[in-house]
């Protein structure tokens, strides 16, 4: 085959570039010195281009180029390459380019999930109007750095002082448990199809629980989200057909607020709560980790698939149907 797949080492790259080798193409990614050694170790790279860090990614553009590569972007990628870069690409890039400022900015995001008609979590425009539990969340903020919770304004004020000065949005905090959907939408066919779920492991909001609470307030602890891992997920069948419809309907709206739309992977954060309400707080435009537990595919993609099929390898089969039917522009964005 004429192209081949690229990819930063990191994020979800083992599992990408593994997809790809299943469905015929070679293999490039692209890490920073002294993080070859996975790449190289479990196979799935067929070249290594090393740079100094991935900021230098615009110095390899060119060399990636003159090999035919389509970058597959992930979370690692969106973060390195600023949002202004990212409209200037001229490497072949898979999906659409235009939606990620739409996850990147949080009020964005809200918009578009606003759009969708999904159920969002409450926002709050004014600290004064504050009347329930709320997570407090700063732009840019990595693992949830510096986020607070509070119950009404004076509270807010008072944790407000000491925080970052930055952007942030103060969002009702869903009492439920987290479930991260992932999603492929085919722009070939137009089908939304479930990849699977996970829910991650977080430090440490996820072990605070293993002390007492008197211990916690002793301690002074701050809650953490930094992810450490993603863990598989199987949701009871019954919310399948509302989880197809919000799908969908993140899809529809995507494709009025910035067409062609949101297609290829893509992943909906929710909370679902004791009374079985999903509520979406945030989307993903692209792969993301949680899909790594299911390299050899998930409950969902066994199903639908008689062979173990990755969010990875999906996007390199809509490349290769696309290639084979003369259809690769409509997927390069
Ligand atoms: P985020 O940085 O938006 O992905 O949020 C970090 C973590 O905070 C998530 O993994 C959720 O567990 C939790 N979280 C975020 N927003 C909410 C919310 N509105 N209600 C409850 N939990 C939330």
């Amino acid at each position: 085959m004429k192209y081949k797949i690229a990819t930063l080492g990191s994020h979800s790259a083992l599992q990408i570039l593994k997809g790809a080798h299943d469905e015929g193409f070679k293999t490039i990614v692209i890490c920073e010195k002294g993080t070859e050694r996975p790449y190289k170790s479990f196979g799935v790279a067929d070249k290594i281009i090393t740079v100094d860090s991935f900021a230098d990614f615009f110095k390899v553009e060119n060399e990636l180029i003159e090999e035919n590569a389509i970058i597959i972007p992930h979370g690692t990628f969106t973060s390195v390459v600023s949002l202004d870069k990212m409209e200037r690409l001229k490497i072949a890039h898979y999906g659409n380019k235009k939606i990620l400022k739409w996850e990147a900015d949080r009020n964005m995001c809200m918009r578009w999930l606003t759009e969708a008609g999904v159920r969002i979590p409450r926002m709050f425009d004014n600290p004064k109007e504050i009347d329930r539990p709320v997570i407090v969340k700063f732009f840019g903020a990595r693992g949830g750095e510096g986020y607070f919770f509070c119950t009404n304004a004076d509270q807010f004020n008072e944790k407000i002082r000491n925080a970052p000065k930055v952007p942030y949005i103060i969002q009702e905090y869903i009492i439920g448990v987290p479930v991260y959907i992932h999603f492929f939408y085919s722009q070939l066919n137009n089908e939304l199809e479930i990849m699977g779920f996970d829910k991650r492991y977080e430090s440490n909001v996820d072990s605070i629980g293993r002390i007492a609470a008197r211990d916690q307030i002793a301690l002074n602890l701050q809650s953490s989200y930094t992810i450490v891992g993603n863990i598989p997920l199987v949701v009871r069948e019954s919310f399948l057909p509302e989880i197809f419809e919000i799908g969908e309907n993140v899809v529809k709206a995507s494709q009025k607020l910035e067409p062609p739309g949101l297609y290829g992977p893509f992943c909906i954060e929710s909370i679902i709560t004791p009374d079985q309400k999903i509520y979406v707080f945030e989307i993903s435009a692209r792969i993301v980790a949680g899909t790594n537990p299911f390299i050899e595919g998930s409950p969902y993609t066994a199903l639908k698939y008689n062979e173990p099929m990755s969010c990875g390898r999906r996007i390199a089969r809509e490349l290769k149907l696309a290639i084979q039917n003369g259809r690769l522009k409509e997927v390069l964005g």
